[in-house]
């Protein structure tokens, strides 16, 4: 089974994925998660959420290598999730696609980035799941449900930050800088 848990920034997904793996950890079964390195926000070797709640995590690094690193490390465990999916090229698509056929496979990340374009990996990923659970935040501008991420800065398509250089904002408030 393979969930995929996506939406814009502030929505609760990392706390979303902790909760689905604390339950299945609290029934006795082995989880593994993974993180890529690129993601060092809060705390290095845990799965941070913004409201503080952490979980273990393995690093590996958000490419060809690394894909192939979550499935071989994977082979053990019968619960495995991986948080912000949309670092890592597509193939980890297939790869969690084929996970799925035998364990619960849990995958969290941005669906859309700061100028409102799919993310390729989050994408294919949505495809292949049996169930995904689309989050939103609240529009900092208006208070109502927001999709999508807003950079207060140009940069580069990824580039990690917290509250201060983004926010979560609805379809009429999101603006691309620049
Ligand atoms: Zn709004």
């Amino acid at each position: 089974m393979l969930v995929a848990i996506v939406g814009p920034m502030f929505a609760g997904k990392t706390t979303e994925l902790i909760r689905l793996v604390e339950r299945q950890v609290i029934a006795g079964r082995r989880a593994i998660v993974f993180k890529p390195t690129i993601d060092d926000r809060y705390d290095p070797d845990a799965v941070a959420a913004h409201n503080g709640a952490k979980y273990k995590a393995v690093r590996v690094a958000p490419d060809e290598s690394g894909v192939g690193a979550i499935k071989e490390l994977s082979a053990s465990y019968q619960v495995v999730a991986v948080d912000e999916v949309q670092f890592f090229p597509p193939s980890l698509a297939e790869v969690l696609n084929e996970l799925a056929d035998e364990k619960l496979v849990v995958a969290a990340g941005l669906n859309l980035d700061y100028r409102g374009q799919p993310f390729e990996t989050t994408m294919r990923i949505m495809a292949y799941a049996d169930k995904v659970v689309s989050l939103t935040a609240v529009c900092t501008v208006c208070g109502r449900p927001a999709t999508r991420t807003q950079r207060l800065a140009p940069g580069p398509r990824i580039y990690v930050g917290g509250a201060g250089l983004y926010e979560a904002r609805c379809r009429r408030h999101h603006s691309v800088p620049g």
